[in-house]
């Protein structure tokens, strides 16, 4: 479209001001402050995550929830009101959360009553412009806006939506439709340092909302919360009661988790006939026993839903066993079994279960690896360096994405070539 059709060469407010009310006399509701009827077309193709995957499609958002509301026809513009606020509500969220809105505007007077009983900051209403500006296409609309909405979502990076429109009008009461639109929810364990750092920030990058959690450090805690804007969680996830607790927390606020990376781990070192049942115990419970707690806090949702990505976080030492690490490479090693069989357990239900292994990392926990140490393990890298936390965190994106539906039971090495099987 070269040039807005509803352009008025010479208009002035005086001549805007001599229009005719259109509908009660001493009305306000112009021609010149009205959206105009305008030829446009817009489709959105709808469909449940089982046939998008199916089809090999990638959605490019999920309908979180939906609702309608009627309202007396003598303020007919206040329709988004009462049922936008019944479809964020259904959708877990509040108002303020929404990154993005898009309104069908019929009437200039309509958007800021709308804005203003709904307590929305109009910077994230119609960034594009409004039906004012663009025209208002008669039985497209609805789909209209939603286009304009997840186009500009995706353009923007940000996770949650919401488009508001009229649906119909009757005698007595008019009826609006509201939709809230949301991204995934990505919840990373062991997500404020290291490799579960750069995982969160490139789930958060490629487009998914993302939540984190840790132990004990809170300075690290702190730092990344600040960085990146990722909300983070303090919980252990070796002990199943505080997952349960947490898990909850984390549902209450952002909604269901859509995708699970279990990262969070330890090492105690040592060899077995020295090592005490109790460094035994913690790593076990730390690396295995706690994607039991998380995966079954969250699979009976996934299952419902019929949508999940799992990602568990093993390494080259549970694949190759490491002299000093019985209990490390005992539990990394028994993540494989877990997945392989919660694979089978999750595929009729559209959720995945992978595994990445990966090898020596420029992270905290290798820093605890004395030099000399280091030095011979780097010496057997054929790349001939250490990997990167975002090289890890590239594989995550790339197994949890929309498309990676029929990757599951299988494990990433990513290792520098160090070990290969
Ligand atoms: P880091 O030690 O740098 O970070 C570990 C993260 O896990 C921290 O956020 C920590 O929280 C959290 N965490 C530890 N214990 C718990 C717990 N009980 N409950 C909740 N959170 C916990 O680790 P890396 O980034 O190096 O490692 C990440 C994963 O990758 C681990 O599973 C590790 O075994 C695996 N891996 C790492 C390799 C490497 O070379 N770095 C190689 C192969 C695998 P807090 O900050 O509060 O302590």
């Amino acid at each position: 479209m070269a040039e807005d059709e509803y352009i008025r060469p010479g208009t002035t407010p005086e001549t805007l001001a001599k229009l005719r009310p259109a509908f009660a006399d001493a009305g306000s509701v112009t021609a010149g402050n009205a959206s105009g009827i305008n030829d446009d077309a817009a489709a959105v193709v709808l469909m449940r995550t089982a046939e998008a995957a199916r089809r090999r499609l990638r959605p490019l958002a999920r309908i979180a929830s939906w609702a309608q509301a009627g309202v007396d026809p003598a303020v007919m513009g206040t329709g988004p009101i009462p049922a936008s606020q019944r479809a964020v509500a259904k959708a877990g969220w509040r108002l303020a959360e929404l990154d993005l809105i898009e309104a069908n505007e019929a009437f200039a007077a309509q958007a800021p009553a709308v804005n203003r009983e709904l307590g929305l900051d109009a910077e994230r209403v119609n960034v594009n412009g409004g039906a004012i500006a663009l025209g208002h296409p008669i039985g497209a609309s609805g789909a209209r806006i939603l286009v304009t909405l997840l186009h500009e979502m995706a353009r923007r990076r940000q996770g949650l939506g919401h488009a508001l429109h009229r649906r119909g009008h009757g005698h007595r009461t008019v009826h609006r439709g509201s939709i809230s639109i949301m991204a995934r929810l990505a919840l990373v364990t062991g997500g404020t340092r290291g490799i579960g750092a750069a995982i969160a920030t490139a789930l958060r990058d490629a487009g998914h909302r993302v939540a984190v959690t840790y132990a004990h450090n809170e300075d690290a805690a702190a730092r990344f919360r600040a960085a990146s804007g990722v909300p983070a969680y303090r919980w252990d996830v070796a002990d199943y009661a505080t997952c349960v607790a947490g898990v909850g927390a984390v549902v209450a606020e952002h909604g269901p988790v859509d995708i699970l990376i279990n990262n969070a781990g330890i090492t105690r070192d040592s060899t077995l006939h020295r090592m005490t049942p109790k460094i035994w115990g913690e790593v076990i419970a730390t690396n295995l026993t706690s994607c039991f707690n998380m995966c079954r806090c969250v699979i009976e949702t996934m299952r419902v839903q019929r949508f999940g990505r799992i990602v568990n976080i093993g390494s080259i030492n549970g694949q190759a066993g490491q002299y000093g690490q019985v209990n490390y490479a005992a539990a990394k090693s028994g993540i494989h079994g877990f997945n392989k069989a919660l694979a089978l357990e999750g595929a009729s239900h559209g959720i995945t279960v992978n595994a990445i292994a990966p090898g020596y990392v420029d992270t905290d926990m290798v820093a605890a690896v004395p030099q000399r140490v280091l030095d011979k393990i780097i010496a057997t890298v054929p790349v001939g360096r250490l990997g990167q936390p975002a090289e890890i965190a590239r594989g995550v994106v790339f197994l949890v994405a929309e498309d990676a539906a029929f990757i599951t039971g299988a494990t990433l090495s990513i290792n520098g070539g160090q070990h290969m099987y």
